[in-house]
């Protein structure tokens, strides 16, 4: 990465404002899944280790710039005393203003504070730029270390860079060098798994992915309608009609440049869209008028498990079917299984597909599993994060 990050940094001293992604999933007050916060955790016990009072900053939920007690941060704070025994962790009731203010100043080295949620005020959203300095008050050095949020030009991600010196963490480091690393010098065969309900929502992706891949794998929703662009008839099955042209589009550049894309031959046919709909096994030619393509076919699944096990890099982004109802989980779970077996570089991006590799207990035999759902889908874009273009390039001082 030609970013700067926290090593560039002489800590002694010095006060970090961090800006962490602390949007975890919460009921009633408890915090349901802390990986987040855990994957922040080596960049804070670094600062900390190097003597610096650590400022945290994030977004919770959606309070559309309101003071919304179930969007607080407080019970985040109080997690993190946990997952940090023998830290002490304040918590300022407010992001900016005197009190946080106060509270930074009094900070010792090796101590943390927690600020309430940014987007309780509307300018975090709207990248103002009073409310950026007045974030930038509290700390000497800005960390971004909020990978998931930084494909959003707000205040605490982008805004504050301006005012303060401004340098990756850890674990944004790791995620754009493990991504970039794979998109730009891939060790090959180089495979890309793209599924997910819609072509639309991955047209960037595709585009960006198929000129340098060896073989690009279609499933889920997204197959239908690459199949039905091919005229075939899918039945009821999930198409989007807007986006055949842009289907045979990619059909086309595939065939011209000689790239595998590879879309399923056999497919799982249910009469309906619930979990204890009947369903056989069918060929992708050969959907029923009344059937709904749910998931890949065990045909499919071979097929699609024989390309990943030759792969020295795999990416993948989106479930092969209705993963969420277990009748049609079987191709994404077997996509992960092979995944887990690779040996090489093994990459998996998007929210449900993160789902799905921790519901199949193979999170862990993954090289690296995003933490960021839309974030990581612009990078495979090839977009240029809001949040990362504000960090320091490396040879500047
Ligand atoms: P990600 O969050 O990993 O980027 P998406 O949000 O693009 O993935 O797609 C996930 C959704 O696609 C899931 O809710 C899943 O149920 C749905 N899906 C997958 N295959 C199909 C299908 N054949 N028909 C309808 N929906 C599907
Ligand atoms: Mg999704």
């Amino acid at each position: 990465m030609n970013k700067q990050t926290v090593r560039d940094v002489n800590w002694k001293g010095q006060r970090a404002l961090v800006r962490v992604d602390f949007n975890v999933p919460m009921k009633d007050g408890r915090i349901t899944d802390d990986t987040r916060m855990r994957a922040a955790l080596p960049t804070l016990l670094y600062l900390l280790d190097k003597g610096a009072a650590v400022i945290l900053m994030s977004h919770l939920g959606r309070p559309k710039g309101q003071r919304t007690e179930k969007y607080s941060l407080e019970p985040v704070a109080g997690h993190l005393r946990s997952l940090l025994p023998g830290v002490q962790i304040r918590f300022a009731s407010d992001c900016v203003g005197e009190e946080a203010e106060q509270a930074a100043r009094n900070l010792g080295p090796g101590e943390v504070l927690v600020l309430e949620n940014v987007r309780f005020h509307p300018e975090e959203e709207k990248n103002d730029p009073a409310f950026a300095q007045a974030l930038a008050r509290l700390g000497h050095v800005y960390v971004n270390d909020a990978f998931g949020a930084a494909h959003r030009a707000h205040a605490s991600t982008e805004g504050v860079a301006r005012y303060l010196p401004a340098v990756a963490g850890l674990l944004m480091e790791r995620e754009i060098d493990v991504m970039g690393g794979a998109l730009e010098r891939p060790e090959r065969p180089f495979v890309a798994i793209i599924g997910g309900a819609k072509v639309s929502d991955k047209i960037g992706v595709l585009e960006n992915l198929l000129p340098k891949v060896d073989a690009l794998v279609i499933g889920g929703g997204m197959a239908n309608t690459f199949l039905a662009a091919q005229g075939h008839d899918m039945g009821r099955s999930l198409v989007e009609t807007d986006a055949l042209d842009i289907a045979r589009g990619l059909l086309q550049k595939a065939a011209e440049r000689g790239a595998r894309l590879l879309l399923p031959v056999d497919l799982v046919v249910a009469d309906r869209f619930e979990a204890d709909a009947s369903h056989r096994v069918c060929p992708a030619t050969e959907v029923p008028a009344d059937g709904m393509a749910l998931d890949i076919g065990p045909e499919t699944v071979g097929a699609y498990q024989a390309v990943i096990r030759d792969a020295r890099t795999v990416i993948w982004n989106g479930p092969m079917g209705v993963f969420e109802m277990p009748a049609f989980a079987r191709g994404t779970i077997a996509i992960a299984q092979a995944m887990a077996e690779v040996h090489g570089v093994t990459i998996v991006g998007g929210g449900d597909s993160v789902a799905a590799v921790e519901q199949a207990g193979l999170a862990d035999r993954m090289t690296h599993v995003s933490t960021g759902g839309g974030a990581s889908l612009e990078f495979l874009e090839g977009k240029t994060l809001p949040g990362v273009a504000a960090l320091r390039e490396k040879e500047e001082s």
